[in-house]
C-alpha cells in the first residue's frame, strides 16, 4: 500500500517507521526542511527499548513530488489541519483515504471540506512518542489505535486499512462510534494537558494532588456537558477511570504531556482545539464552563508571553 504521511513529527515518524518496517511503501511529507534533509541523508532514527534503529524512509517537503497515495495520514498539530490539508490535494486521488488520529476538535472538520466522508476515517491513538531532534524520535512503549470511517461504514478499503496497521503493530480497535472516542480523548487531555503546562509536573505528580479528583471531574464534567449538547453521549466514569489508569510510572505517569513540552519549547499548543473549543462550543450553547475557560485562558497567556519568560 502506498501510505503519504502528512505532518511527520513525532507521531508521522513513529507511524511512518512501524509501517516502513512492516513492507509498506511509505514517503513522510513535512514542511521542516531541516528533519526531511536529515532523514533523507542519515534515514529517520528512532530510538527505543533496545538501542536505535535507522530507517531509510523517503522524506519530502514538497507533496507534489509524491504522486498520489492509496492512505493519507495526517498528523501535524490540530491548529495545522487546515493548512495541511489544503496543501495535501496533489497526494489525495479520486480513491485515497484520509485517516486523522490527531488529539482535538476540528481535524475531522477540516479534513471533510476538502474530502469526501465516506473517504475520511478518524479516531485516536495513544501510542506516545517524542520529538528528539531532526530525524531522531524517541518512541515511549505501544499502544492501541481506535478508528473508525467517519461515514460508520465498515467498507472493504476500510478493513485493508485496519489490516496494514495492525501488521504494523499499530494495535487496531474498530469502534462504531468516532466521534465518541474522539471527545473521550479530548476530556483526557483537557485534564492532563494545561494542568501539567502550567505546574510544569508529570501527570503522576499531577494525580498525587489531594484535590485531584475534584480538578479532574470539574473539567471532565464540563466536557461531557458540552458533548451532550453536540448529541454525543460520553459517560464521566469512564473518562475518569483512563484518567486514572495512567498515574502509574509504567502506563506513561513519568512522560511530560504534549502540551509541558510545547510550552517549554515555547511553541504554540493545541490549546485553542481542547479546552478552547469546549469553552467556545460552550458560549454557542449557553453552557457555564469555569474550570475549561480559565484553563485556557492560562494556557493562551502563557503562548502569547514567551518572550518575557
Ligand atoms: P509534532 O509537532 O511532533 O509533529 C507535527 C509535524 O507537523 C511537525 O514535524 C511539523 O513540522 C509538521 N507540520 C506542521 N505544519 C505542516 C504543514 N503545513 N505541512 C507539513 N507538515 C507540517 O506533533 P506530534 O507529537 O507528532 O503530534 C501530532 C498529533 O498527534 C497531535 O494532534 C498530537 O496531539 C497527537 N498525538 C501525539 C502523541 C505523542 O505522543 N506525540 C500521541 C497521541 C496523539
Amino acid at each position: 500500500m502506498k501510505i503519504a504521511i502528512a505532518g511527520a513529527g513525532a507521531m508521522g515518524c513513529r507511524f511512518g517507521s512501524m509501517l516502513y518496517e512492516s513492507g509498506q511503501s511509505v514517503t513522510l511529507v513535512d514542511n521542516w526542511r531541516e528533519h526531511v534533509e536529515e532523514i533523507r541523508n542519515n534515514g529517520l532514527r528512532v530510538i527505543h527499548e533496545g538501542g536505535t534503529s535507522a530507517f531509510p524512509l523517503q522524506a519530502t517537503t514538497d507533496p507534489a513530488t509524491v504522486g498520489v497515495a492509496d492512505l493519507v495520514i495526517i498528523f501535524t498539530k490540530a491548529m495545522h489541519t487546515k493548512t495541511v490539508i489544503v496543501n495535501t490535494l496533489p497526494i489525495i486521488g479520486p480513491h485515497t483515504q484520509v485517516l486523522t488520529l490527531q488529539n482535538g476538535l476540528g481535524n475531522v472538520e477540516a479534513i471533510t471540506a476538502h474530502v469526501p466522508r465516506e473517504r475520511v476515517i478518524a479516531g485516536v491513538t495513544n501510542f506516545g512518542t517524542e520529538l528528539v531532534a531532526p530525524g531522531v524520535i524517541r518512541a515511549l512503549g505501544s499502544g492501541e489505535t481506535s478508528m473508525m470511517r467517519v461515514d460508520g461504514q465498515i467498507t472493504e478499503e476500510f478493513l485493508l486499512i485496519c489490516d496494514r496497521l495492525n501488521k504494523s503493530g499499530l494495535h487496531v480497535k474498530i469502534e462504531p462510534d468516532v466521534m465518541k472516542i474522539i471527545w473521550k480523548k479530548v476530556a483526557f487531555n483537557a485534564v492532563y494537558n494545561p494542568l501539567a503546562a502550567l505546574t510544569r509536573l508529570k501527570t503522576l505528580d499531577i494525580g498525587r494532588y489531594e484535590k485531584f479528583d475534584r480538578l479532574a471531574y470539574g473539567i471532565i464534567d464540563e466536557v461531557v456537558a458540552v458533548a451532550k449538547a453536540e448529541n454525543v453521549d460520553i459517560d464521566r466514569e469512564d473518562i475518569y477511570t483512563s484518567v486514572q489508569s495512567v498515574l502509574t510510572p509504567e502506563m506513561s505517569g513519568e512522560h511530560l504531556t504534549s502540551m509541558l513540552q510545547d510550552v517549554l519549547a515555547k511553541r504554540e499548543t493545541e490549546i485553542a482545539f481542547l479546552n478552547g473549543a469546549i469553552a467556545d462550543k460552550a458560549a454557542q450553547y449557553g453552557i457555564a464552563v469555569p474550570y475549561n475557560t480559565l484553563l485556557s485562558h492560562l494556557i493562551r497567556m502563557l503562548e502569547t508571553t514567551y518572550s518575557k519568560q
